[in-house]
């Protein structure tokens, strides 16, 4: 058995209006070549503006991941010549980034896990090479977007830990609304170091890494199929090999090339960027636009009696667990709101095809519903009915039972006249409970529902229904 060590290094395309050092357009397209400046291009006599927006976002990203911030904005060159990178260099930051020394938390399988984040950059995207059958086409319209790296400590011991801080950072993208992170569209990727030392060993063995893998099923396939390979390695004393791999289809991976010496990209800072002083004002500015974030609202979930699993739920979604905390502010049903918000609603929107903004039922009035209920006013079977077709029609639920006349029917003797009908027209059911079978009363309280359209109150029937009965013993 071997300790697996992974560290990963996670690119992320911000979503702002225009590219990160051009006015080009940031939007995504499949037509080739059409968000594209002199600047993307790498032309001579070329000046690039830096992205206000942009900034912002890498700096928004920085707190949320509880990174220190440097006193000013500057960037550096990093100098390489590839098809991709028309200008021979790409503009990024090592001198001072946006963030370093961070860390984020989360559950995997109920238990906190905190990874570490070395630092988080902002840098511009290469274009995009499409390799054909003797020739290669580009497509400069990913040139300069701008693209934030978050690299983390070798602190991430398994698949599902790495998939899970993955997961983590993506909602914190979209809790911040600093990136859309598809990984369908190669909004967020990432690289993947893994290494594997012995319990006894005090230095991590020689890392592989794996890059620019885009799924998440695809990261967790790599790591399996890495911790595989490599443990029958060492299991025959031979040694890991450092080198550069990629994962296929077939859910293997497959070298590329072996780690030459470290390239020396000859760093600079970039000469036509200007440092950008980063006051106060300006840092907290940002910061107080960031909003609870997901796992902060998971563990105030779990701490009022929520489950984890629906806590997940709730909290995976920052429109849905603002729905939620509306919810819970109109009614202390806890337990209803949390089931019905879980399961009714979160079904309906997925048959729906909405998001939970399009939904026309409120919270406030999904809670007078629940307060029905809580009241006794209506049954919870009688109320889900209501509930279910007032997401059909785009109606309150409220409007609905005024209509129809809706109430639940409590008064005793109003059910004792039901029940003693029902008592007629059950004998049979009647004699077995005579004759000992007590869960016959249940299904007499189902023949009261019934006849009541489901508006009689249960708890009530059943009780009555016992005693009605257990006086004719
Ligand atoms: P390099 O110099 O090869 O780029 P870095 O030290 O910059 O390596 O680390 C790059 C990434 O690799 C980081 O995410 C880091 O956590 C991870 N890493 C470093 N050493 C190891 C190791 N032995 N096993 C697994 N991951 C590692
Ligand atoms: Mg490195």
């Amino acid at each position: 058995m071997y300790k697996v060590i992974i560290g990963l290094e996670v690119h992320c395309e911000l979503k702002t209006n225009s590219k990160n050092f051009s006015s080009a357009k940031n939007t995504y397209t499949n037509m080739p070549n059409v968000n594209v400046m002199p600047v993307d291009l790498g032309l001579p006599g070329i000046l690039p503006v830096v992205n206000k927006e942009a900034c912002k976002k890498a700096l928004k990203t920085a707190m949320a991941l509880n990174c220190e911030t440097p006193d000013e904005i500057i960037f550096d060159r990093k100098n390489y010549y590839y098809p991709d990178l028309p200008k021979g260099y790409q503009i990024t930051q090592v001198t001072k980034p946006f963030g370093r020394n961070g860390s984020v938390s989360f559950l995997v399988n109920g238990e906190e896990k905190t990874v570490l984040i070395h630092q988080l950059h902002l840098e511009e995207d290469t274009a995009s090479l499409e390799h054909c059958s003797n020739y290669s086409l580009i497509d400069y319209n990913r040139s300069g977007i701008p693209l934030m790296e978050i690299v983390t400590e070798p602190c991430i011991y398994s698949a599902d830990e790495a998939v899970r801080f993955l997961e983590t950072l993506r909602n914190i993208f979209l809790y911040c609304e600093v990136s859309e992170a598809k990984s369908d569209k190669g909004q967020m990727r990432c690289d993947v170091n893994i290494s594997l030392m012995k319990d006894t060993d005090t230095e991590f063995g020689t890392k592989v890494e794996m890059k620019n893998i885009n799924a998440f099923t695809s990261v967790k396939a790599a790591i399996e199929y890495e911790i595989k390979r490599q443990s029958e390695i060492l299991d025959k004393g031979e040694k890991v090999i450092q080198e550069t791999r990629r994962i296929d289809e077939d859910g293997k991976t497959y070298s590329m090339r072996e780690k030459v010496d470290a390239v020396d990209y000859k760093y600079y800072i970039e000469p036509n960027l200007a440092p950008v002083k980063l006051t106060d004002e300006i840092k907290n500015k940002v910061k107080s636009e960031i909003p609870e974030l997901e796992y902060s609202r998971i563990k105030r979930y779990i701490d009022l009696g929520i489950s984890v699993s629906d806590a997940e739920t709730i909290a995976r979604d920052k429109n849905i667990s603002n729905y939620f905390d509306e919810l819970i502010k109109n009614t202390n049903d806890l337990n209803t709101a949390t089931n019905w918000l879980t399961i009714i609603i979160l079904g309906s929107l997925n048959k729906l095809n909405i998001s939970i903004n399009e939904l026309f039922i409120t919270p406030t009035m999904l809670a007078n519903l629940i307060e029905k209920v809580s009241n006794k006013e209506l049954s919870s079977q009688l109320a889900k009915n209501i509930l279910y077709e007032a997401m059909e029609k785009n109606i309150d639920p409220m409007e609905i039972i005024k209509k129809s006349n809706i109430k639940q029917i409590s008064n005793e003797d109003e059910l004792i006249s039901i029940i003693k009908n029902i008592f007629d027209e059950c004998p049979e059911q009647v004699n077995e409970y005579l004759n000992g079978n007590g869960k016959v009363a249940n299904f007499l309280v189902g023949k009261v529902m019934q006849k009541t359209n489901k508006q009689a109150n249960p708890g009530t029937s059943l009780k009555l229904i016992k005693e009605e009965l257990e006086r004719m013993k």
